[in-house]
């Protein structure tokens, strides 16, 4: 199976490594100004993968004009207009999956068996975006003795979209979907580690028919292309997901031009088990949530708060399982853990290995490379699953965002100390509870400091639910509804009736 999808890769990756990609400004392919690129490689063993464009601020000049024009024209389309190109989009991207599974799981590392849905999980969010175009500028009647008021939505105008290198197709869709379901226009800037299935998407859009200049791609480093489009005027606003110190970075950089912004940021998420809880679906969940796609998601659920009275055979059953996950080449349909997108991410993630050891917590599992893959795959950034156990609340382990398959176990006694550690830290983002007390999963819910809240169950997204973040893992809201909010502007229109008194000066 691994050869299968060997040879379907080898049927698209010449185009990649033959040909620079280019940025995509009004519809066409286009080279930085400056010339400059950068070159891309593969997580498995750090080989050249192909030349990127190297954008800066001149290419987001360009791609901020485009997508200005273009708003003129793309706010005006009809409903039924927008909503059908939206579907051939989703159309063109199931047809194309094969291609972008094999191209996001080669670029990014995370593995086949989850990057095979990463298409259809695209195309989702622009067939449930495509369906809400209809209802996206409806307001509200507010009427009052005089007057009837009423309100309508506007798109805000040209957006800047920029998405980290985890999941990045699927994530693009899930920001520039309801971008364009709104009206908007789009500067995208992909992460320069997983820079390949932005290009195709946006390929794909244009093939569906949508208009030049509604969907740019501008391809570059993130203290260059990215800042660049931070800062510029043209773009109203910025739809970022990543590090929670990038973001603080964007919010400074977006301030001379006051931008909106809407931040998807970092997550260092609890799960709490409880002895009353159904413990067999908890270590599915809890292995399920933290080493999947190689721990590199943002909802992973990295803390794992374990009830003292079953902490050693919890520890234990989950100890036993991740022994046996298996890391492998990320195509091959049976790996479950794939190497780490970057040679420079590997590091940061041993690094905390040291980190937990020092600090006196308990290393159960892992805390390595995979020497027998990395041998295999000439020095690729494999990493074994790692178990950490003992650790509290005070520790680097527990408070900081490792974004790779990496648990750390701490200790409770009480509810209430359950609920503490969960909350003393500076991220907000994900919650999951397990219990099979009703009073108490209540309780949780409401108790815990966090933007989502899972019971009894790993992260299953429903695209009409409010996703975000509290504190330091993020502001704002996406999904359904929620997106319009940050798209679009809602406008009050005031109609008198006629005949209200209207004060007389100068009389
Ligand atoms: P990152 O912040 O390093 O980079 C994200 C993007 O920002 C990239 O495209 C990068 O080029 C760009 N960028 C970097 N510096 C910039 C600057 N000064 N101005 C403008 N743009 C800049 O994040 P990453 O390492 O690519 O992604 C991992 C992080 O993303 C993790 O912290 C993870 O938790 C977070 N994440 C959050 C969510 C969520 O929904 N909350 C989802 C996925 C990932």
């Amino acid at each position: 199976m691994l050869e299968k999808n060997l040879e379907i890769l080898e049927k698209y990756l010449p185009r990649y490594k033959n040909e620079t990609i280019q940025h995509l400004i009004n519809g066409e392919a286009t080279p930085s100004v400056s010339g400059a690129t950068f070159d891309n490689s593969t997580p498995i063993d750090n080989s050249f993968m192909g030349k990127i464009a190297a954008g800066d601020a001149q290419d987001i000049d360009k791609a901020a004009q485009a997508a200005h024009t273009a708003f003129k024209e793309w706010r005006n389309w009809s409903a039924a207009d927008r909503r059908a190109v939206m579907h051939k989009i989703a159309d063109l991207i199931v047809k194309n999956k094969e291609e972008i599974a094999v191209l996001e799981s080669y670029d990014t590392g995370q593995a086949i068996r989850f990057m095979s849905k990463a298409a259809e999980r695209g195309a989702e969010n622009f067939r449930f975006y495509a369906d809400k175009v209809i209802d996206a500028q409806n307001g509200s009647s507010l009427p009052d003795k005089d007057h009837i008021n009423f309100t309508m939505r506007q798109p805000i105008g040209a957006v800047g979209i920029i998405t980290p290198w985890n999941t990045p197709f699927m994530l693009s869709t899930w920001k520039i979907a309801p971008a364009l379901a709104a009206g908007c226009t789009v500067v995208h800037k992909p992460a320069e580690l997983s820079p390949v299935t932005a290009n195709r998407l946006a390929e794909l859009a244009h093939e569906a028919g949508l208009p030049k200049g509604v969907w740019n791609v501008v391809q570059g480093l993130g203290e260059k292309a990215g800042k660049a489009l931070t800062e510029h005027p043209l773009i109203k606003a910025i739809g970022f997901v990543g590090e929670t110190i990038t973001g603080q970075h964007i919010m400074r950089q977006g301030a001379a031009t006051l931008k909106r912004v809407h931040f998807e940021l970092g997550g260092k998420n609890p799960v709490i088990v409880f002895d009353d809880a159904d413990l067999d679906r908890a270590v599915d969940a809890v292995i399920f949530m933290i080493y999947s796609l190689n721990g590199e998601r943002c909802t992973s659920s990295s803390r794992l708060l374990l009830q003292r009275s079953i902490y050693d055979s919890f520890l234990e059953k989950v100890a036993e399982r991740v022994r046996k996950i298996k890391v492998g080449h990320p195509l091959d349909p049976k790996t479950e853990i794939g190497p780490l997108v970057s040679a420079g991410h590997l590091k940061k993630v041993l690094s905390y290995v040291k980190i937990g050891k020092d600090e006196g917590a308990k290393l159960v599992v892992g805390g390595c490379t995979d020497v027998a893959m990395q041998r295999l795959y000439d020095g690729g950034n494999f990493f074994s699953p790692t178990l950490f156990a003992d650790a509290n609340i005070s520790m680097r382990l527990a408070q900081e965002e490792v974004f790779g398959p990496f648990l750390t176990v701490l200790p409770f006694d009480t509810e209430q100390e359950a609920v503490a550690l969960a909350n003393n830290i500076q991220y907000g983002l994900a919650g999951y509870v397990w219990t099979n007390d009703i009073g108490k999963a209540h309780r949780l819910a409401r108790d815990l400091e966090t933007g989502m809240v899972w019971v009894n169950s790993e992260n299953v997204r429903h695209l009409p639910t409010p996703f975000g973040g509290v504190k330091n893992s993020g502001i704002g809201r996406d999904g359904g509804e929620y997106s319009f909010d940050f798209y679009m502007e809602t406008k009050n229109i005031a109609i008198a009736y006629g005949t209200h008194k209207i004060p007389k000066l100068g009389i």
